[in-house]
């Protein structure tokens, strides 16, 4: 099949979670299974011109009240064949973040920023004289190239192509003042008719959802969970109604650059037939932070985005969450990464003050987040929804067992602990509440001083699951056939 990913992130040109790594890793493992597919996204300032190669002429996109000329540059995905083509609109992209220049500050045009990339996907296949059979796009960003092809591109060229849109977090749907609905191009009537409104806003997910051939989310728990009021973010009705073209595939890992035995960012190596390596990576994860050095005390390590997604109340709220409790009074460290909302940052960087066995770092930082994934006995993930999760994943492969909330794709992919026979992969809870997480960290250490052979087992089963994309990228291949059927029957 000839296949279209066209989104906002792409791993390793632009990243602000998941998403990015999942489209990479989707597109490359569809390669190997023989397809043709290739990436669009955009140029940002921050992806350099000089590595890429221009494609020849420029390009115009009909959106807004004008043809705008924009330029496209070329690339590969690193050791792969697959193509990854750059929009270039410096209006636009030419800016220092991807949504906006911090996490609470998104760009007021985004609604116009992503239109064009959407307008642009069509315009590029056409240049290229390469008509895919399937546009695969990602989150609200990308909603409206559904929507284009069930109305302004329903009969033309690309009358036969499918859509198939993929939510990576229901939370973000990309909802803008409707003064903004002109630029796209449509009628007012599709304002309604293709699903736009909501609240009398635009709502570009609710769009998408509404338009694509097929909809799935990136694991099995979380595609029945965003069916449900409490988790459904206001799209749950529209979400039952799409139910039957609606599944949850897992995302798999990059298992590449997530290998303990060959990641270029660890110290020593190891894998499941000798841990030595990974006690000289708890090692050196203690001297980086300023933790006593100490190969018998658990290590408990957190690498998450500072939102409220991520159960950071729970752990970090000042008077409330459970971590500084944990360090009180239990013979714990803890190491810490991540950045985001200020005061979970400002009382990260006041606990490591006050613990001697808490130490946590503020910012991005690729290098130290797979040492914390290597070096760490443990790794928390609390959060309060995830739609799949990959840190939890990194984890088991890395033997360093999570503790996590019994939700979405955490609950999908760890298996809790039994202390009778040792079964299990990791600890969970199911109510969010501090108390919860301080008992469930309490009973990890529980297990680790008084179950150490459990332990072992336990690393064992996690590092031996295959996280592979392989199973996952046949199970779309399945979801494009799908999602074809369903386009011929819609054209006529
Ligand atoms: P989400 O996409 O919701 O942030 P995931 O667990 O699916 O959560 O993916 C998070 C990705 O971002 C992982 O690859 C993780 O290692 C990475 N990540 C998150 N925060 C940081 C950070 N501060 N430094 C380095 N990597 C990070």
């Amino acid at each position: 099949m000839k296949i279209l990913m066209v989104s906002s992130e792409a791993m390793p040109f632009a990243k602000s979670g998941g998403l990015g790594d999942a489209v990479t890793s989707l597109a490359k493992a569809l390669s190997r299974l023989g397809h043709d597919v290739r990436i669009l996204i955009p140029r940002y300032y921050f992806i350099d011109r000089k590595s890429l190669e221009s494609l020849e002429g420029g390009m115009g996109v009909p959106i807004g009240t004008e043809e705008h000329w924009t330029a496209v540059y070329e690339s590969v995905l690193p050791k792969s064949d697959v193509p990854v083509y750059f929009l270039d609109y410096e209006k636009y992209y030419g800016r220092s973040g991807v949504y906006g220049d911090s996490a609470d500050q998104e760009y007021l045009d985004n609604p116009e920023r992503f239109a064009l990339l959407s307008r642009a996907a069509f315009q590029l296949c056409r240049k290229l004289r390469w008509i895919p059979d399937i546009m695969h796009v990602h989150d609200w960003p990308t909603s409206l190239v559904p929507v284009y092809l069930k109305t302004l591109e329903k009969k033309t060229e690309f009358r036969e192509t499918a859509s198939v849109l993929t939510i990576h977090n229901l939370g973000y749907q990309g909802v803008y003042p409707k003064e903004h609905f002109p630029f796209f191009r449509l009628d007012w009537g599709e304002f309604f008719g293709s699903g736009f409104e909501f609240h009398d806003a635009i709502n570009l997910l609710k769009a998408g959802i509404t338009a694509a051939n097929c909809l799935s989310t990136v694991s099995p728990t979380y595609s029945r969970e965003i069916q449900t009021p409490s988790q459904g973010f206001s799209l749950d009705g529209l979400l039952r109604h799409r139910s039957r073209d609606l599944v949850g595939i897992l995302n798999g890992i990059d298992t590449e650059v997530w290998n303990p035995e060959t990641d270029e960012y660890l110290p020593a190596h190891y894998s499941v037939d000798d841990l030595s390596g990974k006690a000289v990576c708890k090692l050196v994860l203690q001297e980086t932070l300023g933790l006593p050095s100490d190969p018998t005390v658990p290590l408990f390590g957190i690498v998450t985005r500072l939102t409220d997604q991520k159960g950071i109340a729970e752990m970090f709220g000042p008077g409330y969450g459970a971590l500084p409790q944990v360090c009180a009074n239990m013979d714990v460290q803890m190491a810490v990464l991540g950045s985001g909302d200020k005061w979970c940052e400002d009382e990260i960087r006041a606990l490591s003050q006050r613990f001697a066995n808490f130490k946590g770092r503020i910012g991005y930082d690729e290098r130290l987040a797979h040492l914390i994934e290597a070096g760490s006995d443990f790794f928390i993930m609390p959060s309060r929804y995830e739609p799949c999760g990959l840190n939890q994943m990194y984890s088991l492969r890395y033997g360093t067992l999570p503790v996590v909330h019994r939700t979405g794709g955490l609950a999908d992919t760890v298996e809790n602990y039994c202390q009778d026979t040792g079964e299990g992969t990791g600890f969970m809870f199911d109510d969010l509440t501090p108390k919860a997480l301080y008992n469930t960290i309490g009973w990890a250490t529980w297990a680790w001083y008084n179950r150490q052979e459990h332990i072992d087992l336990m690393r064992f089963k996690a590092m031996t699951r295959d996280f592979s994309w392989e199973k996952s990228a046949s199970e779309y291949t399945a979801l494009y056939s799908r999602a074809l059927a369903m386009r011929k029957s819609e054209v006529g």
